[in-house]
């Protein structure tokens, strides 16, 4: 099949999250399955850096009509990697400005414009370069691709028949925009209704892809059911229970090119779920680096690498960090986010600068050693679409705490002494008890030499390259094109 992913991020040549990996993956994935794949993004000035010489551009100059204005666009031919075809959106008015989305985690005032421009230049680009069969649509970036094409495309008779999915990164983004949107953009009054993209007297990007595409996806199973509810939603859940039939999860896979201690370039010794002695070794670099070499041999060490926004639930932690601090453990941590958690974290290793140590910085390197030297790795999250550390976790032989939500929930098995089965320690609710509960049972089994072994190697044995989810998309698609016939 033909099949054009477009996204507002994809890895390498332009990354703020998850999202990116994803995009950056997937394709890739599916082009092995003998699939032929195209990604649309902008063309932000730090994607210039991937293209050797001058832009080749596949088309010079196509017209994107707004409400008073033209803008013109040129689509920037990135070549074929690993057999995927990148096409690069150029409209350096709007494109050419150091952020993706705004400055200091905001908004540009005109992101409206800059995405509606950007979903209208895919479908116009893909006119001339080869209309797909799905269009795989990411996040409210690229929501309005599956709008467009059923309203003001709704009659091109090249179009007609092109399907279209979109995955939820992540509902608690979703453009939300001013009613006259709908004019700049060109699109008819009558889309402004509470069934299709109006929301809270908003022009909602998200909601809109939500009601026209074809089939929609999210990236684990229990978050496609948590946000038919409203304690997830974030006031969509109404829109997402109406489409549940046509709403799957699909769990993310992860890169293990990048994320295996067989054969991690950022790590001190290497090792296998065979020969994990290698992981001493981590263990004792990463103590070293966080200034806590003096912890004796047997202390387990909790490791946290995260973005530090209210989503990731350290509040949880805040609130028992002094009964955390007092137990027979160490804690490291790597992030960056909002002040008020950054000031608690410092806050925290300077009040234990014996066991707790934190840095405040985004450092991909230093993640991979927090993933390897850690013995546990604690990551409580309020809510979680799919998460990746945890399943990185596994494979270093770092033993997840999770809240049960999201992906957290699907990915980690709750460990069972009698059964020996499970891969990490799980707890259901917000309170610290509970929380405390988790960490406590994973003490327990740290100090069981019968144990933590077998914990750890359960884990590392576990499985989650992309080829399994690039096989549920191959289906999803498949459904997709079918229904359009
Ligand atoms: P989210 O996409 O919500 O941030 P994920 O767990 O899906 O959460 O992905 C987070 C990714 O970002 C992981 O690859 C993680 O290692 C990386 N990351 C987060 N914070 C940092 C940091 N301070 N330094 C290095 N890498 C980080």
């Amino acid at each position: 099949m033909h099949i054009a992913f477009a996204a507002s991020e994809c890895a390498p040549f332009a990354k703020s999250g998850g999202l990116a990996d994803v995009v950056g993956a997937l394709p890739q994935e599916l082009a092995k399955l003998g699939h032929e794949i195209s990604v649309y993004i902008p063309f932000y000035p730090r994607v210039r850096r991937f293209i050797e010489g001058a832009p080749h551009y596949a088309v010079r100059s196509l017209t994107i009509p707004f409400r008073y204005y033209n803008r013109f666009v040129g689509v920037i031919d990135g070549g074929k990697r690993d057999g995927v075809r990148y096409y690069f959106i150029d409209c350096p008015e709007i494109f050419d400005r150091p952020d993706l989305y705004g400055p200091h985690g905001g908004e540009y005032s005109d992101n409206a414009e800059r995405f509606g421009l950007f979903c209208r230049a895919v479908i116009e680009a893909a006119k001339i370069l080869g209309v797909p069969q799905v269009f795989h649509v990411h996040d409210w970036q690229a929501a309005l691709i599956p709008v467009y094409l059923r309203t003001v495309y709704a009659t091109d008779p090249v179009l007609r028949s092109a399907a279209t999915v979109l995955t939820i990164h992540n509902a608690a983004y979703q453009g939300k925009f001013p009613p006259n949107t709908i004019e700049q953009l060109l699109f008819p009054w009558d889309l402004f209704t509470l069934d299709k993209v109006e929301h809270f007297n908003r022009f909602n990007f998200l909601k809109g892809g939500l009601v026209f595409s074809d089939l929609l996806t999210t990236v684990s199973r229990k978050y496609a059911e948590e946000i038919q509810t409203p304690e997830f939603g974030e006031q969509l859940d109404g829109v997402l229970h109406r489409r549940a039939a046509d709403l799957h999860g699909i769990l993310n896979g992860v890169d293990y090119s990048r994320w295996n201690p067989a054969a991690d370039t950022n790590l001190v010794a290497c090792y296998t779920p065979r020969n994990p002695i290698g992981k001493r070794a981590c263990r004792a670099d990463l103590l070293r680096l966080f200034g806590l070499d003096q912890l004796p041999e047997n202390t387990p060490v909790i490791g946290i690498v995260s973005r530090l926004v209210a989503q990731k639930g350290f509040d949880i932690v805040a609130q028992i960090s002094e009964q955390i601090a007092e137990r027979n453990l160490a804690v490291i941590v790597l992030g960056t986010g909002n002040s008020y958690f950054e000031n608690f974290f410092r806050g925290w290793a300077f009040r234990h600068p014996d066991n707790v140590a934190a840095r405040i910085r985004y450092d991909e390197g230093i993640a991979h050693k927090v993933e390897a030297g850690a013995d546990l790795f604690l990551m409580p999250s309020r809510y979680e679409p799919c998460g990746l550390n945890q399943i990185y976790s596994l494979k270093y032989g770092t033993v997840p705490i999770v809240r049960a939500t999201g992906g957290l929930d699907d990915t980690i098995e709750e460990w069972n002494a009698q059964k020996a089965t499970g891969t990490g320690f799980k707890f259901a609710g917000c309170e610290p008890k509970d929380l405390l509960a988790a960490i406590d049972r994973a003490l327990a089994a740290f100090h069981s030499p019968k144990e933590w072994p077998r914990l750890m190697r359960n884990g590392m044995e576990r499985d989650y390259g992309w080829v399994n989810s690039a096989r549920e998309y191959q289906a999803i698609y498949k459904e997709a094109a079918r229904r359009r016939g």
